[in-house]
């Protein structure tokens, strides 16, 4: 009989845990000839989830599995430990408030089934319920880091899918600190079906993420799979070289066609200098983007501390 882990990362979700278990039960439960696990990842919670996990254990004790962390280590590294404790010969991933619908799970394992393919994935084909801006600055996340990365995207795709063992080792084997999923996905390959449906709205709790942080997200998610702006950084430099050689040029002939002309005045001065100490800064910045990930790579951290595992 196959095996079926479900990962389900969990950051403060004491309210959706107990409306979780029962709603993938009923769908799970239909699935007759699998057999079932479920690995909950307490992800440093401040509230009652830890309780509510131990309580799930202790009624499940073969079924339902957590890892507890020591602290907060955000979503990645939530799924990561999941991924890591997952047996099954299948894994999906789902968030807890229940925006990942269950309903899919068997049509996912169907498709699995057929062996044409390594992953069944979701994508959102809209976004009901989110702030519009939020929205805006998704597509041009995709938009941009399609353009510029050669691991592709794919825009609304969400974390919810059904991996088959050897892509789940596959993402297993990828060590990297900073984790991006939605690229780690991408980047390992195999064949990946989207399946498309409305987005749901949270069943409870709040989300964590604020616009600024889906914009730190986006950010990072760029400088982890893309070089594109290092790149950026050598054109500024070498454009702005050819101007200033250009304006050398101009400057002299006009000194020897034309002696008694007059310099420039100063306040055009200023507001190159000003530019260049930007754009210098900037390329500094860039820079400095990539240094600091190189330096958590190389200090080998782990990714998350266990402190508790049932
Ligand atoms: N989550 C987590 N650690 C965090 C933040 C979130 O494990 O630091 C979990 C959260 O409990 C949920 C999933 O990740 O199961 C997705 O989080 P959320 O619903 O806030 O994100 P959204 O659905 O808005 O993208
Ligand atoms: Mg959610």
């Amino acid at each position: 009989m196959s095996k079926l882990s479900i990962v389900v990362p969990c950051y403060n979700e004491e309210e959706s845990i107990p409306l979780f278990y029962p709603a993938v039960e009923k769908v799970v439960r239909q699935m007759n000839d699998l057999q079932i696990e479920y690995w909950f990842v307490n992800d440093g919670s401040s509230d009652n989830s830890l309780a509510e996990m131990r309580k799930l254990h202790e009624q499940n004790p073969e079924r339902v599995h957590y890892v507890s962390f020591s602290r907060n280590f955000g979503k990645e590294a939530g799924l990561y430990a999941g991924l890591q404790a997952a047996t099954g010969d299948y894994v999906v991933v789902m968030d807890v408030d229940l925006q990942d619908p269950p309903e899919f799970l068997p049509q996912m394992y169907e498709l699995l089934q057929t062996g044409e393919y390594d992953c069944i994935g979701t994508r959102r084909v809209d976004r009901t319920g989110e702030a519009k801006f939020k929205s805006f600055l998704s597509d041009q996340f995709y938009h941009v880091i399609n353009r510029i990365s050669q691991t592709n995207i794919v825009p609304g795709a969400r974390d919810y899918r059904m991996m088959t063992r050897q892509m789940v080792d596959a993402v297993l084997s990828l060590k990297e600190y900073n984790r991006f999923s939605k690229g780690i996905f991408s980047w390992v390959g195999f064949k990946t079906k989207y399946l498309d449906y409305h987005n749901v709205e949270r069943v409870a709790g709040e989300t964590d993420w604020s616009t600024w942080k889906l914009f730190k997200y986006a950010m990072d998610g760029i400088t982890d799979f893309s070089q594109a702006p290092l790149s950026i950084a050598v054109w500024l430099g070498t454009t702005s070289f050819i101007l200033s050689i250009i304006g050398l040029l101009f400057v002299i002939i006009r000194r020897i066609v034309e002696p008694s002309s007059s310099v420039f005045g100063w306040a055009s001065l200023i507001c190159i200098i000003l530019l260049f100490g930007g754009l210098q800064l900037l390329c500094i910045g860039i820079l400095g983007k990539y240094i600091g990930r190189i330096y958590m790579q190389v200090k080998q951290r782990p990714i998350y501390i266990i402190k508790e595992k049932k």
